[in-house]
């Protein structure tokens, strides 16, 4: 890990535990595996190990398939998938990995429905902002912004899957997949418990969870949902994953003040600049973690009116905390948010 890396890892560490530290009190967890991915900290949790392996041997597994996922998708590795494309200028095809490419899709779909909220090919606007692999909390000039805007837009970018190819109509185009790769790792160390025959688990990276089956106290999983100025629990209200993922986007994970002006690192491509409203999170549950990061993020560009609409439109079940004069936040769900519920 180099210094950046490390110093990027510390500013998450405090956002990571949004959703994590909270899983209500339960029966003892038999199982815990710990570690360090993507710049931010990882946690799988079980019932128990899979027949005929070790913790040590289990975690070496996931750790290999996470190792596949940052040299796919990581800008922090020199020589990965995404740092190779991004440094090319060239417009011909450009082979990836099948799994690369299935996430561009993913993202490129997203971008479509909220036309162009969600864009992976706002990697030039975080690097500018310094919300990237440089990091650099300065605000950017109005001139450099705009003369960047031109190198943004998911319409610039292709993708295929047969052989599995990416493609820029424009040189200049660079991607970032942060807001999806924590999300889609969830997913694959998820499913490869589920392949082991692991019925049970909670698996999470950076405070994007996926759970499955039952809790060690026999009830479905139970999350908490934390207060994002004070770190306490909202009203201790807990939320339910029957066999779901959860992820949350919040403009406080990572940010600057500058001349009283708050900064985040959830940045509208629309514009060049980041969001501004008073939509402070977002948390998506869904079937897979994938979707859930994505729309959280794409749901938190959008802020709470034109957010709670597109997840009407597409049956999102989204929780929005939102700022208000008075102490606390207000809470706004679309139709399809399982209940929040009071601890018991
Ligand atoms: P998340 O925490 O999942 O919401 O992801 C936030 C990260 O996604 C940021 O740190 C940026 O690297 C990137 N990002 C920022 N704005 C956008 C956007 N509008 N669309 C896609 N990715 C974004
Ligand atoms: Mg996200």
């Amino acid at each position: 890990m180099n210094l950046v890396e490390l110093h990027r890892l510390l500013i998450l560490a405090g956002a990571a535990l949004l959703l994590v530290a909270c899983v209500t009190e339960q029966a003892a967890l038999p199982v815990r595996i710990d570690g360090v991915t993507m710049g931010t900290t990882y946690s799988i949790q079980l019932h128990e190990l899979p027949a005929g392996i070790e913790s040590d041997q289990l975690q070496n597994q996931l750790e290999e398939l996470l190792v596949d996922i940052t040299q796919q998708m990581s800008t922090y590795h020199p020589d990965s998938e995404i740092t190779r494309f991004n440094q090319i200028h060239s417009t011909d095809w450009f082979e990836v990995s099948l799994e690369f490419a299935h996430l561009v899709a993913i993202a490129q779909q997203l971008s479509e429905l909220s036309q162009g909220a969600f864009d992976i090919t706002v990697g030039p606007l975080v690097e500018l902002w310094g919300f990237g692999t440089r990091i650099n909390a300065q605000r950017p000039t109005d001139a450099k912004i705009q003369k960047l805007m031109s190198s943004i837009g998911y319409g610039q970018l292709e993708w295929r899957h047969q052989p599995a190819a990416l493609r820029k109509r424009a040189g200049d185009l660079q991607l970032d997949v942060s807001a999806i790769a924590k999300g889609y790792g969830v997913d694959v160390l998820a499913e490869y418990l589920t392949g082991l025959g692991v019925a049970n688990y909670l698996v999470e990276i950076g405070g994007e969870l996926r759970a499955a089956g039952i809790n060690p106290g026999g009830e479905v999983w139970q999350i908490g949902i934390l207060q994002p100025d004070t770190g306490t629990a909202l009203a201790n209200r807990v939320l339910a994953l029957d066999n779901q993922a959860v992820a949350t986007s919040g403009d406080y994970h990572n940010f600057y003040v500058e001349n009283g002006r708050y900064y985040s690192h959830i940045i509208d491509p629309r514009t060049g600049y980041p969001v501004k409203h008073q939509t402070t999170s977002v948390t998506v549950v869904a079937a897979s973690a994938t979707e859930a990061d994505a729309w959280a993020t794409t749901l938190l560009v959008l802020g709470e009116e034109q957010g709670l609409q597109l997840a009407e439109q597409h049956a999102v079940a989204a929780l929005f905390l939102i700022r208000q004069a008075g102490p606390g936040f207000r809470l706004v769900a679309s139709s399809n948010m399982p209940d929040i519920v009071d601890e018991q």
